[in-house]
């Protein structure tokens, strides 16, 4: 690492080496880069960081990320609120989102069931899911996870659980490659996947 830092600048490292993508190494480079471009760069990425943490919350409807609870999508009386996409995390729906593929609303399950990683129904929003998908007012719900082991364990468990409920269940088309990650998918990709899309 790099001893001659102070303490102020470890700490920064180390944080910035938690984020996805960054290892020590390209954190000190990060770092440095905010650290020598303080005007242009660390305040206002400071402002923008303490911003974010007071004002952006979870929506209480669909767990995506805003600054209004209920979010700008589940309070916009132009989408459709009988159709339900179903994403893995916020990044599939900001993916989604980019390819215009899409006017209904959406729901975040916060991750997949693993029994690898022993994550079970509880730690997810399927309860939620299962309640917004049972109110009369929804007639699809469509599942956009990813083609993974996890991905479409989830995807069976969730079709078998919304059985009771009134709705239609499908699922994303798979011109996604396997182990696709939504988010990764170029917007075309999403769009024909979408309109392809074919029952759990
Ligand atoms: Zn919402």
């Amino acid at each position: 690492m790099a001893a001659s830092a102070g303490p102020e600048i470890e700490r920064l490292i180390s944080l910035l080496a938690k984020l996805p993508g960054l290892g020590p190494r390209s954190a000190r480079r990060s770092a440095l880069a905010l650290l020598k471009r303080r005007d242009a760069l660390l305040l206002p990425l400071a402002d923008a960081m303490s911003q974010a943490a007071a004002r952006v919350k979870t929506c209480s409807v669909c767990g995506s990320l805003d600054t209004q609870d209920p979010c700008a999508i589940c309070s916009d009386p132009a989408r459709d609120a009988s159709l339900i996409c179903v994403v893995e995390e916020v990044g599939a729906l900001w993916a989604m989102e980019r390819a215009s593929a899409f006017r209904g609303r959406y729901h975040v399950l916060g991750g997949l069931l693993s029994a690898l990683d022993g994550v079970g129904p509880d730690a997810l929003r399927i309860g939620a899911l299962i309640g917004r998908a049972s109110d009369g007012g929804v007639r699809e719900v469509i599942l956009a996870l990813p083609a993974t082991v996890d991905g479409q364990t989830t995807a069976h468990y969730l079709a078998d659980s919304l059985a009771k409920a009134e709705v239609s269940v499908t699922m994303l088309a798979r011109g996604v490659p396997v182990g696709g990650e939504l988010d990764w998918l170029d917007d075309g990709t999403i769009a024909q996947a979408m309109r392809a899309r074919r029952p759990a």
